[in-house]
């Protein structure tokens, strides 16, 4: 039995067919530059990696190619469904979905609120519809998750009419990933699945955290949109809000143009003025760029501190979770967040921090309780698992 994953972006489709109950990938791939003359469709099999050019292909010429690929590769038969990412499911969505013509209309409500994400997410839907008329098409939400949280910690301190007329509130993202991490931590932390505090660090190029307590998400830094919380790759993370008129003020720019430079030009790349890429960063930081050491103490520092923040909802913690590009490869960055929080009783074990990574889940500390964690993301399969759920519970 295979799940066809499906995560169609302004300019590029991801896919991926696995098997929810072995988690064997079969095949994941991209096809990308979509309506570019240079599009293409990259796909790797057995760790082999495969391109096929599909010049000037839109999503739906891009998601044809795939379908043939997957029926060259004799795969095709046996997707029993089809799961979508879809970024904001706002407060309508509180687990994964079939999707019926309603579940379309309140994604559809949700655009305002994600006009980035949504309208390819819902492209990506509508195509495979037509592609795969016979299969169960199924919404993974990326806000779902979240949805556990309670009025304290999604409520802003605005006028209240914000949330109930337009529905201004936290909701927060990545919470397939903060899902994922935080079931495999309890197996591999063999913490008690009905009684367990954990923070789960997603570090990518978009990050955040969560508080999960008992399997549930009670709190998280990302907010109505993926702009706020800790410092991204390109991103600000939360910085006092008056900035944007004073900077438009400051600059003749639009209100929206100073929020561009926000999510595009900020967060590691603003500071550093060399790279939003963790990996650059360290390799110039080494080599004593000041701007590149600063980046990545800023980005330590707030990670810490909203870490730190994140257990008050907990009462107290069994597991920092690190997961996400970052949170998976970064030595450097995991040994400089743990260093700046002795007082929650954990210290970093250099040997095992240093061996531990994506392809070596397991404790970076000296104790296991509370310990810190690696554990690999799979989105993906994730989404797998639920579809295949959904799909036999017919
Ligand atoms: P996305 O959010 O786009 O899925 P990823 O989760 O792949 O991104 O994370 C990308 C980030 O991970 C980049 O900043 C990259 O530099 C960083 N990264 C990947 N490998 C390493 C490494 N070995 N050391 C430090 N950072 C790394």
């Amino acid at each position: 039995m295979n799940v066809l994953v499906l995560n169609c972006g302004s300019s590029s489709a991801k896919f991926a067919v696995i098997d929810p109950i072995t988690s064997q990938q079969a095949v994941a791939g991209i096809a990308q530059r979509l309506g570019a003359p240079e599009a293409s469709c990259d796909w790797v099999i057995d760790g082999t990696k495969h391109s096929r050019p599909i010049p000037g292909a839109h999503h739906e010429e891009a998601l044809r190619a795939v379908v043939a690929l997957l029926q060259e590769l004799g795969l095709a038969e046996s997707i029993v469904g089809v799961g979508h990412r879809v970024v904001h499911g706002g407060s309508r969505f509180a687990s994964s979905m079939r999707i019926t013509p309603e579940v379309i209309a309140k994604v559809e409500e949700c655009v305002p609120l994600s006009p980035l994400h949504n309208p390819p997410n819902l492209l990506g839907i509508r195509i495979a519809q037509e592609l795969f008329p016979r299969l169960p098409q199924i919404g993974v939400f990326d806000t779902a998750f979240h949805q556990t949280m309670p009025p304290v910690a999604y409520t802003y301190p605005v006028p209240h009419d914000w949330l109930d007329t337009h529905g201004v509130r936290r909701y927060g993202f990545h919470g397939t990933s903060h899902r994922f991490v935080a079931k495999q931590a309890v197996v591999q932390g063999q913490f008690d699945p009905h009684d367990h505090r954990l923070v789960t660090a997603h570090l990518g190029n978009g990050s955040s955290c969560a508080a999960v307590r008992d399997g549930l998400s009670v709190d998280t830094t990302m907010g109505l949109t993926p702009l706020e919380g800790v410092m991204m790759g390109t991103r600000s993370g939360s910085i006092d809000p008056a900035i944007i008129g004073y900077m438009a003020t400051a600059t003749g720019q639009s209100e929206q143009a100073v929020i561009d430079a926000l999510n595009k030009k900020s967060g590691l790349l603003g500071v550093s003025g060399r790279s939003n890429d963790m990996r650059t960063l360290e390799q110039a930081a080494a080599d004593g760029d000041v701007r590149a050491q600063l980046a990545i103490e800023i980005f330590c520092y707030v990670l810490a501190k909203a870490i730190a923040g994140l257990v008050v909802p907990l009462g107290r913690l069994d597991a920092l979770v690190f997961t996400g590009g970052i949170g998976e490869n970064s030595v450097l960055v995991r040994e400089k967040v743990v260093g700046l929080l002795p007082f929650l009783g954990l210290t970093i074990d250099p040997v095992s921090n240093a061996s531990h990574g994506r392809d070596r889940a397991g404790c970076i500390t000296t104790r296991t309780r509370p310990q810190a964690m690696v554990v690999r993301t799979n989105e993906e399969l994730m989404i797998a698992m639920d579809t295949a759920e959904i799909v036999q519970r017919g």
